[in-house]
């Protein structure tokens, strides 16, 4: 039966997305990489500051028609932040009780965001213990387990004109190498990347697809080995990507290449991102540029030119108290200076 409440949720998100714009696609001179220019997808811009925003409208609308969510039904999402920010958005609007279950290590300004939109923050000790302790309290409560990490890649359309990768290849139409050579993405649930590699494959497009993967993270030796029970004991140091176990999001096949990228790199990258764009960024944006960086010197090396498009994630104003706290930065992820001599050399 369709209630008049669920048509109602439906018109209330196709509203919210008619409101909304696009973002932004930056370009990046480097000097030092002649004929290869290099772009950012800005996914901070979003009314709730990441990419997240995408996948969080996407996971309800999916919930919405599956006749999953229903009025008063308490969402329940495992998240290291980001996700959570953005449903609770989504959650409120549609006037939801919302929890989110996260590490207790999540970066505060997330948490007080996830407060800010009237959402309920449930801690566990370890990024393992988000998936159970979600799976109880839905079963508790009667309410509905969003499971990002398992629906991110069915719930976002990646053959239509409303995904992330069809708005990056209709901006880069004017550009001196329309087609990118490479689309560089991390992963955390898998699904940008899912949209990303399924949307080439179906318009056709040369372009190759790059996954960059930080340490303690499976997702790099399960794309090589193929073994779906791996687990790290530690959770990612890079908040938003990097997952302790095989997530059913990711899907290896649409994969190109893969790059482990040491967490003081992508730091570094983060670091010097700052000094390019007069803004911070997130430190996942920092893994993402380091493998847009090493391609580039790549076809440098190789005497090629081209584009190479990657993500902005999040802003860097979420984690002032870590990834941009000189203290943080040295007791959690070591020295960075060498890495960052590495990118002025590299970009040189
Ligand atoms: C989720 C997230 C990613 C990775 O995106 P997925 O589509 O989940 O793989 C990267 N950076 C940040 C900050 C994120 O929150």
């Amino acid at each position: 039966m369709k209630s008049t409440w669920v048509k109602h949720a439906i018109s209330e998100i196709n509203a919210d997305y008619q409101r909304s714009a696009d973002t932004h696609l930056i370009r990046l001179t480097l000097p030092g990489f002649a004929g290869i220019q290099l772009y950012l997808k800005d996914e901070s811009t979003h009314p709730t500051g990441s990419l997240k925003h995408r996948l969080a409208r996407s996971l309800f609308l999916y919930g919405l028609c599956n006749g999953w969510i229903n009025e008063g039904t308490t969402i329940i999402e495992s998240s290291s932040g980001s996700t959570a920010v953005s449903e609770a958005y989504f959650a409120r609007l549609l006037g939801l009780p919302f929890i989110a279950v996260m590490p207790s290590c999540t970066a505060k300004r997330k948490i007080e965001q996830i407060e800010f939109y009237g959402g309920r923050c449930h801690f566990v000790e370890s990024a393992c213990g988000i998936y159970a302790a979600s799976e109880m309290l839905a079963r508790e409560l009667n309410g509905h387990y969003m499971d990002q990490f398992t629906f991110a890649e069915r719930a976002t359309d990646w053959r239509g004109n409303n995904n992330i990768a069809d708005s990056i290849f209709r901006q880069m139409q004017n550009e001196p190498h329309p087609e990118p050579t490479h689309i560089v993405m991390s992963a955390g649930t898998g699904g940008t990347s899912a949209t990303i590699g399924r949307y080439i494959r179906c318009q056709g497009y040369d372009t190759r697809l790059m996954v960059v993967d930080p340490e303690n993270s499976v997702f790099l030796d399960y794309w090589q080995q193929r073994n779906p029970d791996l687990r790290s004991p530690v959770g990612s140091k890079i908040e938003g990507i990097g997952r302790p176990r095989v997530e059913p999001s990711f899907i290896p096949d649409v994969v190109d290449e893969m790059l482990r990228v040491p967490d003081a790199a992508s730091v570094a990258t983060a670091h010097w991102l700052e000094t390019q764009l007069g803004r911070k960024v997130g430190a996942s944006t920092g893994t993402n540029m380091w493998g847009a960086l090493q391609l580039a010197a790549r076809m440098r090396e190789a005497g090629q030119t081209g584009s190479i498009v990657t993500l902005l994630c999040d802003s860097g104003e979420r984690y002032l108290d870590t990834y941009y706290n000189a203290e943080w930065v040295k007791s959690t992820i070591g020295d960075v200076a060498p890495w960052s001599a590495e990118i002025a050399r590299l970009v040189k």
